[in-house]
This record gives structure tokens, sequence and C-alpha cells, in this order.
């Protein structure tokens, strides 16, 4: 059985039963059978029921969002929010979609080869299997799904055990707004059936967005398998602060960037990696942001950071903190605990070495690290194992860019927060893994590129 916990107040949710080997074939039939009249629509007609989607998330959102923060935590802001960034996302594809599957006709000079007429065209694979986590419960699987769906393909869900009150709600959703039985279904199933799943030929390709252990366990078996697999796993972005940045504005958006949804983001600012001419005004400034936060009820208004949603996630935190103290690094804020409540904390002298610098830390800890100058800032930057995200500030623009394109990692935001949004390519490289979502680069992952060439 799987139960959902509200992780402020502690108290049992609901208790899910495992889907029955029978129900699991049943919805791989579904899948299978829904393929086939999904991908024969129109572009156009699959194109309209995701912008009903839209419609339906923007007028439950409220709900949704209460469910969202029930299950995992976030404050209510917050978690309407995710809902309507969604809808926002279904409109998006649903405006683009059209160019970004067009056709594509390859101009002949006929010097090489006779072809008359050769396009490229982009046509859906089947049913895609997607493993999500908890910390954005709608939002990692929508991203998937809008333009998964508009391309043609079905979707079988995994979600996080911790969220199948918001895996349901999702299929709700869909089924809500028309969409053919078996076009997108939730699975309430364990990690041992993934590996099942993976093997079944009904179940074309996976996506996964979690953590590295996840990761490169599904990817091995979808080669064994020969399936595409798109990684979406962790994060340890750097966030550098030059000497000429407006100091204000950096703390004010690296504290949010950290501690926002209680710093359960795989593209929060995890480093702050800082100029050491700076390193004291922008601590204070900091420090400032912090005191700012209110903890608390995440239903209630004033509270700017809930709990964290898992009790065993937070002892992770703790561990990591423990450790990196234990280093050598300074405590500059009380940082205290109480079960899934977890004070924001920020620690000095940060080194590599330390747990809160080689790891990916899941939890509200900032951490100040010193660089003597922009070399050594983007030396430390790139000391890392991950490659998802990153921040850079300083006024100067054209140094920013320049120095943008040292980092390693899938983006690069120059003066802003590091997000993801539907106009851009969103992904990793190192081990925060391969393929990219959202964007024209999002809706052609799981298509086949069909060159069709006539002679
Ligand atoms: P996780 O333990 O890897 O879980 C994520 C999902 O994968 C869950 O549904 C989980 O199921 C499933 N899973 C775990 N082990 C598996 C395995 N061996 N085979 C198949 N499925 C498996 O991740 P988490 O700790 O909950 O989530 C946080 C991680 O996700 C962080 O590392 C974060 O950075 C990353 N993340 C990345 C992105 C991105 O876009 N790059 C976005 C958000 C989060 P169970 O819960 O049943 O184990």
């Amino acid at each position: 059985m799987f139960t959902s916990i509200n992780p402020y107040s502690q108290k049992r949710i609901k208790t899910y039963r495992p889907d029955s080997t029978s129900a699991i074939e049943r919805k791989l039939k579904q899948a299978d059978r829904a393929f086939a009249d999904w991908s024969a629509l129109s572009l156009s007609e699959r194109t309209d029921y995701l912008r009903k989607v839209g419609q339906y998330l923007t007028a439950n959102k409220q709900r949704y969002g209460e469910l969202i923060t029930a299950e995992m935590g976030k404050t209510l802001k917050e978690a309407v929010g995710e809902v309507e960034k969604c809808a926002a996302t279904c409109t998006f594809y649903a405006d683009h979609a059209e160019a970004f599957l067009a056709d594509q006709s390859i101009q002949s000079d006929r010097t090489d080869g006779p072809a008359e007429k050769s396009f490229v065209t982009y046509q859906p694979l089947g049913a895609v299997l997607a493993i999500m986590p908890w910390n954005f419960p709608f939002w990692q699987v929508m991203r998937f799904a809008i333009p998964g769906l508009i391309a043609g393909n079905v979707g079988l869900l995994k979600h996080a055990p911790n969220v199948f009150g918001c895996s349901l709600a999702i299929e709700e959703a869909f089924r809500e707004c028309g969409l053919p039985t078996g076009v997108f279904q939730s699975l309430l199933v364990d990690v041992p059936v993934v590996e099942e799943l993976l093997k079944d030929k009904r179940v074309k390709a996976v996506t996964l967005t979690g953590s590295g252990r996840a990761g490169s366990s599904v990817a091995s078996i979808a080669g064994r398998e020969i399936k595409k697999s798109v990684l979406e796993l962790g994060g340890s972005d750097a966030l550098i602060v030059l000497a000429d940045a407006d100091l204000d504005k950096a703390a004010e958006v690296a504290v949010k960037s950290r501690m926002q949804n209680a710093g359960q983001s795989c593209i929060a600012a995890k480093r702050f990696i800082i100029e050491k001419s700076v390193k004291k005004a922008f601590t204070e400034r900091v420090l400032h942001q912090i005191n700012q936060i209110r903890q608390g009820d995440p239903l209630d208004e004033t509270t700017t950071m809930g709990p964290m949603a898992r009790l065993d996630l937070a002892d992770s935190i703790e561990r990591q903190y423990r450790q990196t103290l234990a280093k050598g690094a300074k405590r500059l804020t009380v940082g205290e605990r109480e079960g899934c409540n977890v004070q924001p904390m920020l620690l000095d002298n940060v080194k590599p070495g330390m747990a809160a610098f080689d790891e990916e830390t899941f939890g509200p800890l900032a951490v100040l690290i010193d660089a003597k100058d922009e070399t050594d800032a983007i030396r430390l930057a790139n000391q890392s194992d991950f490659g998802l995200g990153s921040a850079i500030w300083t006024q100067d623009l054209d140094k920013a860019e320049r120095l943008a394109r040292q980092i390693q990692a899938g983006s690069v935001f120059i003066n802003g927060l590091m997000r993801s949004d539907a106009r851009v390519p969103f992904g990793g490289i190192k081990t925060s893994g391969f393929g990219r979502e959202l964007s024209e680069a999002g809706i052609k992952e799981f298509v086949n590129m069909k060159t069709i060439w006539v002679d």
C-alpha cells in the first residue's frame, strides 16, 4: 500500500492500493489501442484538446493547488502558480506545435542525386513512460505530457508515491477534457514494476526526472532494450556574483532561487560563488533576505516557506549540513529543525571536498564560496559533477556573455532567476542528464524524424 502524508501536519491523507498485474496489463493494452486513434488525429485536433486542458487547469487551479500543498508541502501560492504555469504551457504548445512539427523540405540542387522532392516529417513513437518526482508534481509531468501528447504519443505516468493524489488528478484533468481513454494514464506502481514496463514492447520510450541513481538504472534498462530515454536529473547550480554586480538584486534573487519550494528544486542556486571584494556586502544582504522568510502552515497566505516534503529528505539535508560543518564551514544562521520543518541555513567558507559543495543539496541550505576573481569563479562553478543550470551577476553584459560560454551547464541566466520556461530548451549535461524538455527541442524528443526522399 502507498500512503501519502501531509508533511506539515504529519497526518495521513490517503492510502492507495498498488495496481494489480491485471490492471497494469489493461492500462498497457489501452495505451496501445489509444495510440492508433490518437496519432491518426490531425495536429490541430490534438492541439484543441490540449488548449482545453489548459483552460481546465486554470479553472481548477485552487483545488489542484490545495492538493499539491497537502501532499508535498509547498506554499499554496507556489502550488497555484505551478498549475498556472502548466496551463500557460498548454497554450504555448497549442500555439506553436504546428510550426515546430511542420514537414521540413530539403532543397535539392540535383548535383549529386536525382531527388526531386525530399522532406523530413516528425511522427510519434507510441506509449512513453514518464517517471516523475514529487517536487513539482504537476509541472514535471505536464512539461513532458503537453508536447508529448500533442506530437501524437500517449503517456503512462509512474509518479512518486507521496504525490499519487496529484498523479490521479492529472489523469482526471485529461479525462475531463475529453481525451480518449488510454491517451494519458496514471500507474500506481512501485520501482520494481518499472523494469517490467520498460521491457514491455508496447512501451516505446521513457523520460525520467529524478536522482542520478534512478536515472542511471532506468537508462541502463532502456539502453538494453534499445529504447529512447530522456533524463532530467539533479543539479548543483552555481550562482556567481562578480564585484560589479547589483548586490541588492543579486542577493534577493539568490535567496529566492535557493529557498523557494523549501529548497527542493533541481535548478536552485545551490552554490553561491562570490568575488572576494564584495563577499562581506553580499553576505549581509543574503542574511537580511533569509531573515524575511516566514515559515509555517503552507496554506497560510503569509507563509513564504513550507515544510520539506518528507522526513527522510529532511534527514538528508541535515546530514549534509552537519558533515559540511564538521569539515570546517562556518554557520551563519541557527538552522533548527522540527520534523519536516527545516529552518533556512547559511554556511560560509564552503570549499570543494565538503558535502555541500560536492553533492546536490535538496533543501533550504545556502552556501557561500570565495572566489579570487572571475577566472577562479568559473573554475569553481565547473568543479562539479553536475551541469544543469547556473547564473552570473555582473553589470558588464559583454563579460557575462563571454563567461556564460565557459560554464559547463545546460543553461546560464545572466542577472536573473534561473527557471524553466516553455520558450527555451531545458536540460543538463554531465550527471545532470541528457535530452531536452520544452521549446521546439522538447516536442522533438519523442518523435521519429523520418526522411522521405522522392527520386
Ligand atoms: P528519485 O528518488 O530519483 O525519484 C524520482 C522518481 O523516480 C520517483 O517516481 C521514484 O519512485 C522513481 N525511481 C527511483 N528510483 C528508481 C529506479 N531505480 N528505477 C525507476 N524509477 C525509480 O528522486 P527524488 O529524490 O524523489 O527527487 C529529487 C531529485 O530529482 C533531485 O535529484 C532533483 O534534482 C531531481 N530533479 C531534476 C529535475 C530536472 O529537471 N533536471 C527536476 C526536478 C527534480 P519512488 O519514489 O517510488 O522511489
